[in-house]
């Protein structure tokens, strides 16, 4: 957690420009890293006090823009109390960054040739509480969205305890949301999700999966999923395996659970044994496979549109490695296909480029 925020700090890197123009472009700066010690982050280092996430007008260097995305945190720190994580501990309340700033931001990366605008925050559903004394998620949406440009947006980590079915119907309203769903579950289980400190229910998620199955006729899902948590019985484990089965995701993290020492979670008891969580683990790793295999052979042959992110020459044959459109740069798996396969590029240049724009056959 900690170690992704300090590496987010030392990518922004002043001294090795993109080769994208700099002017107009602001850092959201992380200037606080230098002076806090991981003493302080542990004793509950308060986000009142910790002054490292607002607009400057310094200049901001777009680490990916190369490959035409780039993200914008929209907030940062988490209200949440889930029992398996010390965000909140370690760093405090959730901070925003007000909606105009947001926008501008978003400005400068469209103006600078960013064609994929990444929101991430800690909680995106809970954006704007802080500032605004309610949830502007969906206003700041319908902001960026009014933009003009050539650029679309991606919305990461939809925490589901506020989300509602009318949020998914304005998202279905918007011509630039990437209908990407990044929803962390953990679980679906009742008991196992009231341990971890989550608001929601098997009954609420299944209801949100169906109608985004049901309104996005290109979509994709991504969830995590813990595995082991304290109290885990193997019928919460049968009920996991049994929604998984519904097969609604097209990516999905699983991990095996283990005590953080400062999560409140490590105090919990009926731990559940070692072997037994790595067990399940393989049970739900194979279930996983199965699915994601049969999703991946679906797509055999058919068109896709995507950002070449590399080109491997062996032995005089290229292959390029290709991130689908839909897919999220970092997070999801890319293809590889032979150059035969492209049929289309978008970029007006004789020679393919790492960054171009294409149709293939998959
Ligand atoms: S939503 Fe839960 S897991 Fe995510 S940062 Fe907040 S407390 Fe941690």
């Amino acid at each position: 957690m900690l170690g992704c925020a300090l590496q987010y700090y030392k990518n922004i890197d002043k001294d090795s420009p993109s080769p994208l123009s700099q002017k107009n472009i602001y850092p959201l700066s992380r200037n606080d890293f230098n002076t806090i010690t991981i003493q302080q982050l542990f004793k509950g280092y308060s986000s009142d006090k910790f002054n490292d996430f607002e607009f400057t007008e310094s200049p901001r260097v777009y680490t990916n823009a190369d490959y035409k995305f780039e993200y914008l945190k929209i907030a940062e720190w988490c209200d949440n109390n889930c029992t398996f994580c010390i965000i909140p501990k370690i760093r405090g309340k959730q901070k925003s960054l007000p909606i105009e700033n947001i926008i501008q931001e978003a400005q400068n990366m469209i103006a600078n040739g960013i064609e994929e605008i990444i929101l991430i925050a800690q909680d995106s559903t809970r954006y704007g509480t802080d500032l605004y004394g309610k949830p502007m998620l969906f206003e700041l949406l319908q902001e960026l969205e009014n933009l003009k440009g050539n650029f679309t947006f991606r919305l990461l980590y939809l925490y589901p305890d506020i989300l509602s079915l009318e949020h998914l119907k304005k998202l279905t309203t918007f011509k630039k949301f990437i209908p990407y769903f990044d929803i962390p579950l953990q679980h679906v289980s009742a008991p196992i999700l009231k341990r971890m400190g989550r608001f929601y229910d098997e009954q609420a998620i299944g209801n949100f999966l169906d109608f985004i199955k049901n309104n996005f006729k290109t979509r994709f899902i991504r969830t995590n999923i813990i595995i082991g948590f304290p109290w885990e019985t193997q019928e919460d484990q049968n009920k996991l395996l049994k929604f998984l089965e519904k097969d609604y995701f097209d990516n999905i993290a699983l991990f095996e659970y283990h005590d953080e020492p400062y999560a409140a979670s490590s105090k919990l008891p009926n731990k559940v044994d070692e072997k037994i969580i790595r067990e399940r683990f393989l049970d739900v790793d194979n279930l996983v496979d199965q699915l994601l295999t049969t999703k991946r052979d679906k797509r055999k042959w058919q068109k896709e549109t995507g950002y070449i992110m590399e080109i491997k020459e062996k032995k005089w044959a290229y292959k390029l490695i290709v991130r689908p459109s839909l897919y999220c740069p970092d997070i999801d798996p890319y293809d590889t296909i032979s150059l035969e396969n492209v049929t289309k590029i978008y970029t007006k240049t004789e020679i393919l480029n790492i960054w171009d724009k294409i149709d293939y056959i998959i």
